[in-house]
């Protein structure tokens, strides 16, 4: 174990893995944050509400995206922001608009596949059902049936005696179907007056819903010495839960020569456009709004904005042992290595030079050390949010983050100190 010169250690990672089980749904993450920020007495803003140019620790949810800033005292109208960027929803399994179905005795609920999940990893699993419930009298509220409700069950060798020789072939439509119970009675409605049951509404309550499935087993230490993580939707929840940790203990800093900044995102799995992506309006309207609420103008908010850096956070790859081939010979991250920062000169990710020295920099004040990380040429690369928000807002951006294994897996896995050297690198970059 690293001996941390920054705010955070072990016990940072211990929370990640509590916000982890605590955030099962996009909803719930940014609920989980916001309670984070109360805590460091961070208050919520309306956006239909005006607002005013107070200082202090406020934020703006939408859905499933969260805004968080700082106004610290004395700051000017054209103060530059510095944002920790990152998303909050991973791949799963979510449930169709009609959900009641089966067949042979069985009851199974109907979901569609949301962004790239390994189909592989969610068979004959325990699954929970999360997500938000839209009331008949237009209020929205959160739904959690945190116990093994569902399962999408395997087919068994004996009938699949190819699956070694030819790979496990999964029909997303045929083969992705939970059962969540026995009968023949099958009725339309069924799923949503359990959840109505099950959340002391009554019946007719719920009209519209977002749910998602999840793995109900919870976060652990693994390895000889404790020294990884197992657990759901590090991907990205790792770095939204770090930058929120962050943006709380910049919060608490004596001078502050920026304006720190959180913003997570929804939809960065299949696009991030969306009223609560990163290609939205939304964070450019949060600090364009903070620009005027504090008497700017809008040559204020060009000033603010031409100065202003943004690091995207986001999970990337560590070297695999059993696949070491796909990685690119010289740039191999390392679990416990410390944070990376991703490279792909064709904009996959927005990083530069420039950009890699305000990294180096805050790695450096934390004591931190970091890693590189570049795509084998003859593998595609992945993207996350930090070209779209560079291009979105003309914001200078750097990607980030940490390397894990089995990305995109109901149960990925990183190192037990990397979620903390990440931390107090952001608290680094926040407080300039
Ligand atoms: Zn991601």
């Amino acid at each position: 174990m690293r001996t941390p010169s920054g705010p955070f250690d072990r016990g940072h990672t211990e929370d990640l893995m509590t916000f982890l089980a605590a955030s099962p749904t996009p909803y719930h993450a940014v609920a989980s944050a916001a309670e984070r920020l109360e805590k460091a007495g961070f208050r919520q803003v309306e956006e239909t509400e005006a607002w005013d140019g107070t200082t202090g620790g406020k934020y703006v949810l939408r859905g499933g995206a969260i805004v968080a800033w700082y106004v610290p005292e004395g700051v000017a109208a054209h103060t530059p922001f510095r944002i920790v960027g990152a998303h909050t929803d991973s791949p799963n399994l979510r449930v169709k608009p009609r959900p009641d179905a089966g067949g042979h005795g069985w009851r199974q609920v109907a979901v569609e596949i949301y962004g790239g999940p390994l189909l592989n990893s969610w068979l004959d699993r325990d699954l929970g059902l999360a997500g938000r419930l839209s009331l008949r009298d237009g209020t929205t509220r959160l739904v959690n049936i945190d116990r093994p409700l569902l399962r999408v069950p395997q087919l068994a060798i004996h009938m699949d005696r190819s699956v070694h020789t030819d790979g496990l072939k999964l029909d997303k439509q045929r083969h992705m179907q939970p059962v969540w119970g026995l009968g023949d009675d099958v009725h339309e409605g069924d799923l949503i007056r359990f959840l109505e049951d099950e959340s002391g509404l009554g019946e007719g309550d719920v009209t519209g819903w977002d749910l998602m499935t999840y793995s109900v087993e919870p976060p652990a230490f693994l390895g000889r010495d404790r020294e990884l993580v197992a657990g759901p939707r590090m991907d990205n929840l790792l770095s939204v839960h770090a930058a929120t940790a962050a943006l709380a203990a910049a919060a608490s800093a004596e001078t502050l020569p920026y304006i720190p900044v959180l913003a997570a995102f929804d939809h960065e799995e299949n696009g991030s456009q969306s009223d609560t992506g990163a290609d939205g309006p939304l964070l450019g309207s949060v600090l364009e709004r903070s620009v005027f609420a504090r008497g700017g103008t809008y040559e204020d908010r060009a000033r603010a904005f031409a100065g202003t850096v943004c690091l995207s956070s986001d999970t990337g790859h560590a070297v695999h042992p059993n696949y070491a081939e796909r990685h690119d010979p010289t740039h191999h991250p390392r679990a416990n290595g410390g944070p990376i920062l991703k490279v792909n000169v064709n904009n996959r990710y927005a990083t530069d030079g420039a950009g890699r020295s305000v990294f180096a920099a805050a790695c450096e004040k934390a004591g931190v050390p970091f890693q590189s990380f570049v795509s084998n040429n003859a593998m595609p690369c992945g993207t996350t949010i930090g070209p779209i928000t560079a291009a979105r807002h003309g914001i200078k951006t750097v990607d980030i983050g940490v390397a894990i294994l089995s990305m995109h897996s109901v149960r990925e896995l990183c190192g037990a100190d990397d979620p903390y050297l990440l931390a107090n690198a952001l608290v680094a970059f926040l407080e300039g």
